[in-house]
């Protein structure tokens, strides 16, 4: 029987009442298969003996004092004891039971626990389990728990024999009204009444293979074990276990989805409006470039649709890998669709496209939420019939009105800017806006998915990788700042800027005042309007520049950007909308005032947006002086390298996976009790596993 099928409900177990019942509910634990897989989150190990002596040592390592002790005397301090009679206002004494473990002595303060002075009276032999530390001038424990071995004995007759109450104990999440010492009993008797004959699901060959407890087996070590080693190595079984089952689900969707190749993948294999581009670059296609496209290729030419990731660091030209898939489709009749996360990459990649497109003969639309109805009609009639080739837009794209005649395409770019959840929703209207047959779906992103972390959230995705920069880039140079050094900065920008090159200028905020936290030692914070001032007066003054923010009209941004884009401006001051879509390769500064606001993933898109040409390109960090170890070790961290997988793994080690860009939202990370992110190289082998397993049936 699988632990799942053990349908009895909890209340069938002594000591389970209603009020029980409901409070495991709130664990959502209803059966006894429940709460066997209610996993313990650590353990209590009582099994070693600890002196009071190393008490200090033992909190470093996250062990308390466990021994054998003897009471030498009790005190009470902080009002009259027991029985002397109250003092007015009621405040009760506090009994202090001296102990020693034949080394040193203790005290141990027995806050609310009078009744102590009767049961363990002076003299008495008890079993000592806690928390201790130095205060007021001697060892001392508030936290402890006690059990008599004798109410009057010699200590030596005791001593070194075993420590009463070792065991391992389990220490489950609770809720209210449930104890430690509850859940303990009710799944003990679970146990014995039901966890015999519990079946798991990994095949016993590779149970022998990867040495893990069968399931039953590795139930009882986490719930009741005789040591640590054993309760660990059950964790670690029940863990592959369930990675084992989830990457189960993800090779068989990923394997369903694959249909019969019917084209060949080499990229000499091009379509016309393809060959027609390819002609037209004014440069080669880089060799990931090649693969890519092949991949692309073979993928648009399966009868199944195509569900692919397609990552590669900034600037490592995706946008154009992109648009060989969509001439593809294009030249089999179909239609395209290119979606961006804002308006301002929206229509950066509409004008990319009018370039690159135009020579091979696409029909191109632009749709935002911005365009106005009369042109959005007419726009909107032709998708419906079939005269528009490529759509380019937001999501305005995959709106309750727009209609398809023959979507057979979407290109989602900077995926990760949309979260799970939207996307979902907008692969869902794509297929709906495209009937029968479900389009085929490209995501592309600038690497901030951790490789280990793709495996979960893209599992059943297929992923093409452009790992390499086009040639003749140089590596941007970093530099960390202290805030304070920031003239040596504006001193070096104002080289590059009169050898007519072009500079960006980052900051956290568009206004002053706004995202000041009081006492905040970087505050004031400096803010794009403020900047720009300054530049402008003080800093280049007779230098243009132009200011991009969202809350700057977005004909005006788009005008910005142009002017940046063509020469005219040459320092664009900014908060992070210039994280994507802007393409500049003239531009080889990026400076980045109190860096420290921005996560990893943010700080290197902003890097990528200079050393996007042939220049030698630098990214100026400039950090606040309060800033901690780890921080700074962040800042290195994105000196040291320049490859965005490197920087994801970063930034997911330093700040956990709830912060990683593009994650936050994504319910594929809950599992039971594997953590993908701990666990990523036990799911790499489950992956390994499964593959094996389903190759060969
Ligand atoms: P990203 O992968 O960040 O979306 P883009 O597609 O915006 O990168 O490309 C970055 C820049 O590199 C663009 O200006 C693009 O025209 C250029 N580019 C793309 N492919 C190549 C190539 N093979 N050789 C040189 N430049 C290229
Ligand atoms: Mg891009």
């Amino acid at each position: 029987m699988r632990l799942e099928e053990i349908e009895t409900p909890v209340a069938a177990l002594a000591g389970v009442g209603p009020t029980a019942s409901s409070a495991l509910a709130a664990l959502e634990v209803f059966t006894v298969g429940d709460l066997l897989a209610h996993y313990p989150r650590d353990w209590d190990d009582r099994t070693e003996r600890v002196l009071i002596a190393s008490y200090d040592e033992a909190a470093r390592q996250g062990k308390r004092v466990h021994t054998i002790a003897q009471v030498t005397g009790h005190r009470w301090f902080g009002g009259p004891p027991p029985g002397t009679g109250f003092a007015s206002g009621g405040r009760r004494a506090t009994l202090k039971i001296r102990v020693t473990d034949g080394y040193v002595e203790a005290d141990l303060v027995a806050f609310n626990r009078p009744f102590l002075e009767k049961s363990l009276p002076v003299g008495a032999v008890i079993g000592l389990t806690g928390d201790f530390s130095w205060r007021y001038g001697g060892i001392q424990s508030t936290a402890f728990d006690t059990l008599l071995i004798t109410r009057s004995g010699r200590l030596s007759d005791y001593t070194p024999g075993a420590v009463p109450g070792s065991e391992v104990f389990p220490v489950y999440p609770l809720t209210a009204g449930l104890s430690q010492v509850q859940l303990r009993k009710w799944i003990r008797q679970a146990l014995a009444r039901y966890g015999r004959g519990i079946e798991g699901d990994v095949p016993p060959a590779l149970l022998d293979k990867r040495k893990l407890l069968p399931k039953q087996d590795a139930l009882r070590a986490v719930h009741q074990s005789a040591s640590l080693a054993e309760a660990h190595r059950g964790r670690e079984s029940l863990i592959y276990e369930e990675l084992f089952r989830f990457q189960e689900a993800i090779v068989r969707r990923t394997l369903e989805r694959r249909g019969i190749r019917t084209g060949p993948d080499r990229v000499d294999d091009l379509s016309p409006r393809q060959q027609k581009l390819l002609e037209a670059l004014p440069f080669a296609l880089t060799v990931d470039q090649q693969r890519v496209i092949a991949e692309l290729n073979a993928d648009i030419d399966r009868t199944s649709a195509m569900a692919r990731l397609l990552q590669g660091d900034v600037g490592s030209g995706k946008t154009l890998a992109a648009f060989f898939a969509i001439l593809r489709v294009i030249d089999s009749g179909g239609q395209a669709a290119l979606l961006a996360p804002t308006e301002i990459l929206a229509r950066q990649h509409g004008e990319t496209a009018a370039r690159f497109l135009d020579t091979a003969g696409v029909r191109l639309a632009y749709l935002t939420g911005n365009v106005k109805s009369r042109a959005r009609g007419t726009l909107l009639k032709a998708l419906a019939a079939g005269d528009v080739d490529l759509a380019i837009g937001t999501h305005a794209l995959f709106s309750r009105q727009v209609r398809y005649k023959n979507l057979r395409l979407a290109v989602i770019d900077e995926q990760h800017r949309f979260g799970v959840l939207q996307r979902n929703a907008i692969i869902e209207k794509g297929r709906d806006s495209a009937g029968e047959r479900p389009p085929h779906f490209l995501m592309m992103s600038a690497t901030p998915i951790p490789r280990t972390l793709a495996l979960t959230v893209f599992g059943d995705l297929e992923v093409s990788t452009i790992a390499t920069l086009p040639s003749g880039r140089l590596p941007i140079k970093t530099y960390l700042a202290r805030m304070g050094n920031e003239q040596k900065v504006y001193d070096f920008v104002r080289r590059e800027l009169s050898a007519g090159h072009q500079a960006y200028f980052v900051y956290p905020r568009i206004e002053e005042g706004e995202g000041d936290e009081a006492g905040s030692p970087d505050a004031p914070l400096k803010s794009a309007e403020e900047m720009f001032r300054k530049i402008g007066a003080e800093i280049y003054p007779g230098i243009p520049a132009a200011l991009v923010h969202s809350k700057v009209d977005e004909e005006d941004q788009h005008r910005a950007l142009t002017d940046f884009r063509e020469g005219r401006i040459k320092i664009l001051v900014a908060t992070s909308v210039v994280e994507v879509g802007v393409d500049n390769p003239n531009a080889t500064c990026m400076v980045i005032e109190h860096a420290d606001r921005f996560g990893l993933a943010a700080l290197h898109q902003l890097r990528g947006r200079v050393g996007r040409g042939s220049l030698q390109s630098h990214c100026f960090l400039v950090y606040s002086t309060a800033l901690k170890d780890d921080g700074i070790a962040r800042m290195k961290a994105l000196r040291s390298t320049t490859d965005g997988f490197v920087i994801a793994e970063e930034d997911l080690r330093l700040r956990g996976p709830g912060e990683v860009a593009g994650i936050q939202q994504s319910g594929y990370l809950t599992l039971g009790i594997a953590d993908p992110i701990r666990d990523a190289a036990v799911m790499a082998l489950a992956r390994e596993d499964v593959l094996e397993i389903m190759q060969n049936t």
